[in-house]
């Protein structure tokens, strides 16, 4: 188990589950290899968000928002780059 303070970005981004993460705020529908949701980021009415488990990504096919665990957190808490890190970190790490 990796300290808090150990973990960098990089870990972060490709170790914390990102699904996880997303499904703190929006309902995912259950796929094989690619998830869907609500995009929280636009008003979304036919489930844009796509999330991928296995690349650790998201992506949103109506506003063009992506990016994997630290760009989720940074949109959805409003959060600087550090600040989600620093978050995912303390979450993950413990
Ligand atoms: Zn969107």
């Amino acid at each position: 188990m990796f300290a808090a303070y150990t973990m960098s970005p990089e870990f972060i981004q490709t170790q914390t589950d990102i699904t996880r993460i997303i499904s703190r705020h929006l309902k995912l529908e259950e796929g094989r290899r690619i998830l869907k949701g609500n995009c929280p980021f636009h008003a979304d009415h036919s489930d844009s968000l796509m999330v991928s488990p296995v690349k650790n990504i998201f992506k949103c096919f109506g506003c063009g928002k992506e990016g994997g665990p630290i760009e989720f957190v940074m949109a959805m808490e409003n959060m600087s780059y550090d600040e989600a890190v620093k978050s995912l970190a303390l979450e993950f790490g413990v």
